[in-house]
């Protein structure tokens, strides 16, 4: 059995597990949801996804929504060889791409939604994103409009985070409490405002 990794990071007790960041899946003959260098750097090729979670699932990892990696209790008691696969954004390709392909490995994912992008050209639209639900994948709140964090004030924040919650939850009738924020990068303000917002509502 192989030690544990360790994180020096106190907001995420995240031992062993080990994140896997996605957004949009390139998928053959498909427009991209962006053009610039700045997001087509982070598409990854659907084939290329297909390949990793194979990869994943021959070397016997496990897979975690982000809520059972953050929790303290595993049910299987380890976290070790386990995996976080999530996805920003709300891209169409979760569902159309991802979601089949995690599915086949019976693995779990956490789709981050954009709240404001739902039924832009590209993205989920909200039936399309109570599907993904209802496959059983977590849904987690990214803003609602993209929007740098720090950036904003107290108004801002509410908007951005409680009621882009707010509205997920609506929309998508199970969005889950967690909240798309790498916590050690977030001013005190901004981890305030997330705070309160992910501990109401938890289900
Ligand atoms: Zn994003």
């Amino acid at each position: 059995m192989s030690p544990e990794r360790t994180t020096t990071n106190p907001a995420m007790p995240t031992n062993g597990v080990v994140f896997l960041m996605y957004h949009e899946l390139e998928i053959p003959g498909r427009p991209l949801c962006q053009t610039e260098a700045g997001y087509s750097r982070y598409v990854v090729q659907e084939a290329n996804f297909r390949s990793q979670v194979k990869w994943l699932q021959e070397a016997g990892w496990r897979s975690l929504s982000v809520s059972e990696a953050l929790a303290s209790e595993q049910p299987n008691g380890s976290k070790s060889n386990a995996v976080a696969v999530t996805f920003d954004d709300g891209c169409e390709s979760d569902l159309l791409s991802a979601a089949p392909i995690l599915s086949g490995a019976s693995y779990h994912a956490t789709f981050y939604v954009t709240v404001g992008y739902l039924g832009r050209r590209g993205y989920l639209t909200p039936p399309q994103l109570r599907e993904l639900g209802a496959l059983g994948f977590e849904i987690g709140c990214h803003s609602m409009t993209h929007a740098y964090l720090t950036d904003l004030d107290e108004r801002g924040l509410q908007r951005e985070i409680r009621e882009a919650k707010a509205e997920l939850e609506a929309e998508a009738a199970q969005a889950r409490k967690v909240v798309q924020a790498s916590v050690s990068d977030l001013a005190n303000q901004v981890v305030r405002a997330v705070l309160p917002a992910a501990a109401g509502g938890s289900r």
